[in-house]
């Protein structure tokens, strides 16, 4: 990188060790022409894509607002704080492996439904009616009976 004092192109890393328990890479750097020294920190980068809505208006993504929902879901069932934070914490990571710089709110839906499918068959469900905005009771009856027969090997047959 360029040296901050003389705009040199040519920086050499001197001495480059891992600070605050590996988060960060502290680099120490020399310029090459003008000699001197300055510091560098890197760290990985942790954005979250921003959210397409259903409207096609973009808002950031928000951990508290995603907090919340699953918190809502969960409310009453036997699943612990740090249950929820793994959860949550499971979400981002999905969101982030995508590698967009932009996601839709369904496909963030369609992640929270899978996590809490692994965390809670009644979160699940509640999640789930809301999100999916079910029509009619024979809609939230396919989702429970695809529960509990996820491999939907004998599904009823007739629908709608
Ligand atoms: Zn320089």
């Amino acid at each position: 990188m360029h040296c901050p004092f003389c705009s040199a192109e040519d920086t050499k890393v001197i001495d480059s060790r891992l600070v605050t328990g590996g988060d960060q890479v502290r680099r120490r750097r020399e310029c090459l022409t003008c000699g001197d020294r300055f510091t560098t920190f890197e760290v990985a980068e942790l954005v979250m894509p921003r959210i397409i809505k259903r409207d096609g208006s973009r808002e950031p993504f928000n951990e508290d607002k995603l907090r919340a929902g699953l918190q809502r879901a969960l409310e009453k069932r036997p699943v612990s704080v740090e249950a929820i934070e793994a959860a949550v914490n499971q979400v981002k990571h999905g969101l982030r492996t995508q590698g967009d710089r932009e996601v839709s709110a369904r496909l963030l839906g369609e992640q929270v439904m899978e996590v809490l499918r692994g965390l809670d068959a009644v979160a699940y469900v509640r999640f789930a009616s809301v999100y999916r905005d079910f029509q009619d009771v024979s809609e939230f009856q396919d989702e429970i009976a695809r529960l509990s027969n996820p491999s939907g090997t004998d599904a009823p047959a007739e629908r709608g």
